[in-house]
């Protein structure tokens, strides 16, 4: 979820966040999903630290209804405002881009690829940390991966990825929770995810800025759907939905199992960098002193 829950919040702090697919019951539908994926011996300290992964898989969207402003940015890139597929005109390098177009344009625009670059950096130094016996290696891990891998999915949202990333340019505004959370809330026992395989991802900002692209060029059809359901119609009703979701089904089964092949793979890339740290070991106890002469 991203910038609408902001304008929610300006509007009037009215009652709790919203709860959405890729934003609440999404992002845990995904985490959960992935951590399946995972080899035992990684998995085993996200299966023993479920409800507390599991609790934070919506804390960076929450961390914006705090009020860190500069968290906004960090859930989406707007690729499309660089110009067209194959959307290679933005630099890669966050220097070269804040080079290239100032920092004031690059941060408008969103920063999703670098913020997760950012992270799985934390999260290898908390598996490393994990490996070195240091006491809150394990629980960081889990805590970061919840983090990370939110912003990894919310790259797969095709409207985390486009200029008109609420229909607002074609006055077709809340298509983004209508697609991200209103149809995978009302037609959830219909929707199947086969998430492929992972492998281990190692280029995290480039499997984002691809996540994005692969996502921007998906929404001219999500706007087209959403338009034909929407005809002769008052208001978004049962019959929109349906049509809604009979054209727009397969995308969303789709690009919430690449999410979840996504957020496995780059876990397991973290997890390998750090040299696959087991999980399964108790936590070390600390070292005791030894009162007596050497007690200080
Ligand atoms: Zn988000």
């Amino acid at each position: 979820m991203r910038r609408f829950a902001a304008v929610v919040v300006v509007v009037g702090l009215m009652g709790a966040a919203p709860v959405g697919a890729w934003g609440g019951g999404g992002h845990r539908l995904i985490l959960e999903r992935a951590i399946q994926l995972l080899p035992p011996e990684l998995r085993a300290a996200f299966d023993a630290g479920r409800t507390t992964l599991l609790e934070h898989a919506s804390d960076p969207d929450l961390w914006r209804v705090a009020g860190f402003e500069e968290e906004a940015p960090r859930h989406f890139l707007d690729i499309d405002a660089y110009g067209p597929p194959p959307f290679s005109a933005l630099p890669r390098d966050l220097g070269a881009a804040i080079e290239k177009y100032g920092p004031e344009t690059v941060t408008r625009n969103g920063l999703l690829p670098w913020r997760a670059a950012e992270m799985r950096g934390r999260l290898v130094r908390a598996f490393e940390a994990h490996k070195n016996g240091q006491r809150y290696g394990q629980g960081n891990a889990v805590y970061l991966t919840a983090v990370l891998a939110h912003y990894v999915a919310d790259a797969h949202q095709p409207f985390h990825a486009v200029l008109n990333y609420d229909g607002q340019l074609t006055n077709q505004q809340g298509i983004h929770a209508r697609f991200e959370d209103e149809l995978p809330t009302r037609y959830a026992p219909r929707l199947t995810y086969e998430p492929a395989a992972p492998r281990p991802i190692l280029e995290t900002r480039e499997a984002m800025f691809e996540a994005l692209a692969a996502g921007a060029i998906l929404v001219d059809g999500l706007l087209a759907a959403d338009l034909r359901a929407a005809e002769g119609r008052s208001e978004y009703d049962d019959g929109y939905y349906d049509a809604f979701f009979s054209a727009a089904q397969p995308v969303l089964e789709r690009r919430t199992g690449e999410a979840i092949t996504a957020v496995a793979g780059i876990i397991l890339g973290a997890w390998e960098q750090a040299g696959k740290p087991d999980l399964t070991k108790p936590l070390p106890r600390p070292a005791q002193k030894i009162r007596g002469r050497n007690a200080r």
